[in-house]
């Protein structure tokens, strides 16, 4: 097996063209440096939740070491500091997608609660007995459940959007659905089962074109592409910090500021008013207005600086080296006769799902954790795409920028060894 050190010295050396510099990256990723199972962990379990920069581990510390305390209300020093933080902080993740005003951001724990606070505000008040919801084939469970919990309030229908046999969007099938019944498209910006990356402009076009608003779920695209609110013309847009390098349990919502304006609250609590009386409450200016409760100030403080560190490094610079990682991979795996690869989609970004002929994807992660190969399991919260697929599961390495060609070719190594043995 071959050393951490030795895997990133081999990416520059395989990749003189990239102007990455991984050695150094890695560098920053103190958790990539440790042994799993006695080998070098290969972490290649990057969307279901990335790892951290020192940066962003720093700016956590910091902030409970010398400038915590509630936000918004105190006058003292600390209370002051933790607020312009935070502030500032949404006017940081406006900037990182290209959203006109830093009051479009609301900060919620992550793409989970960011659909569950559009179905419930926005799509509660929209909705009516046999209006239509469409979603995709490809949608993760997050951006399912939500609607069905909100047909079942409401008396709406969700309709579903196939994908082909490369895991892509059927766009004139989209189209076809789009009728005087619809109210709402809800879609992910990229797959995190299959790596297709939609091609919104077109869905959102599609949509408008008949006055209809479209939701997106940015989890699995804002870690690996410049995503721009404004130029996308979606209405809602979110996504999580833990998927980008930044904190756990802190994520966003943009939303267009008039659409957040007519917008009944989500919850109720402190923050999110201006005045409560047993008679009358009024409820506080967008963004507040959905920020019920102390929210998660550090988290959303170091979510800020992942950002930064994504912008700082390039998004052109981690979409191409990642494209030269997922062409490198693909071909590896292709090699293996025993390995179909699901998911196969012209533009896709840097995940790969993939099925072992005769070994059930559990043992196959079990083997490769033994190995120090860290991959998901499962159906990856997206049970739709298992039956489209009609496989109980896959194995998934999905790939981050600090990952090497090197960490691929060892987790095929491990592969051909698992097939080894269970064909022996
Ligand atoms: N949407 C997609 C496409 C995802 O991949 C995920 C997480 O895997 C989510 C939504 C939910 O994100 P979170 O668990 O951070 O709320």
């Amino acid at each position: 097996m071959i050393s951490a050190t030795d895997t990133t010295k081999l990416t520059n050396a395989d990749h003189p063209t990239t102007s990455l510099d991984v050695e150094q990256i890695r560098r920053e990723f103190p958790i990539l440096g440790q042994t799993i199972n006695g080998k070098p962990l290969v972490y290649l379990d990057n969307a279901a939740s990335s790892q951290k920069p020192q940066v962003v581990i720093d700016t956590l510390t910091r902030y409970y070491r010398e400038d915590h305390a509630n936000i918004h209300r105190a006058v003292h020093t600390l209370g002051v500091r933790a607020t312009e933080a935070y502030e500032g902080a949404r006017v940081q993740v406006q900037r990182f997608i290209g959203a006109e005003r830093a009051e479009e951001i609301i900060f919620v724990r992550g793409a989970t609660e960011g659909i569950n606070l559009i179905a419930q505000t926005y799509g509660r008040s929209l909705l009516h007995q046999g209006d239509e919801i469409v979603i995709t084939t490809m949608e993760h469970h997050s951006n399912i459940v939500p609607w069905q919990i909100l047909c079942e309030q409401t008396g709406a229908v969700l309709r579903v959007a196939p994908i082909n046999d490369d895991g892509e969007l059927m766009l004139d099938e989209y189209e076809k659905l789009l009728g005087p019944r619809t109210k709402l498209v809800s879609i992910t910006h990229v797959s995190n089962a299959l790596g297709t990356i939609v091609p919104l402009r077109q869905v959102v076009a599609a949509a408008h074109d008949r006055g209809i608003g479209v939701v997106v779920d940015g989890a699995q695209a804002t870690p690996h592409m410049k995503v721009d609110v404004r130029e996308l013309d979606c209405e809602f847009y979110t996504f999580s910090s833990h998927k980008m390098f930044g904190p756990t349990g802190v994520g966003a919502v943009y939303g267009k500021f008039d659409l957040l304006e007519a917008m009944p609250p989500y919850q109720g609590g402190g923050e999110m008013i201006k005045s409560v009386t047993f008679e009358k409450t009024t409820y506080n200016d967008v963004p507040h207005k959905f920020e019920a409760g102390t929210p998660n100030i550090a988290g959303v403080i170091g979510f800020a600086v992942a950002a930064n560190y994504l912008v700082e490094i390039g998004f052109d610079r981690i979409a191409a080296y990642e494209h030269e990682l997922l062409s490198h991979a693909t071909e590896m795996l292709s090699k293996v006769s025993e390995v179909r690869l699901i998911g196969t989609a012209a533009e896709k970004a840097a995940v790969l799902s993939f099925v072992v002929n005769g070994v059930h994807a559990h043992d196959v992660g079990t083997i490769l954790d033994s190995e120090g190969i860290a991959v998901r399991t499962g159906h990856h919260c997206a049970q739709p795409v298992m039956d489209r697929f009609a496989v109980p599961a896959t194995v998934r390495a999905s790939l981050a920028f600090y990952n090497t060609p090197a960490e691929i070719d060892a987790m095929v190594v491990a592969l051909r060894n698992v097939i080894k043995v269970f064909s022996g």
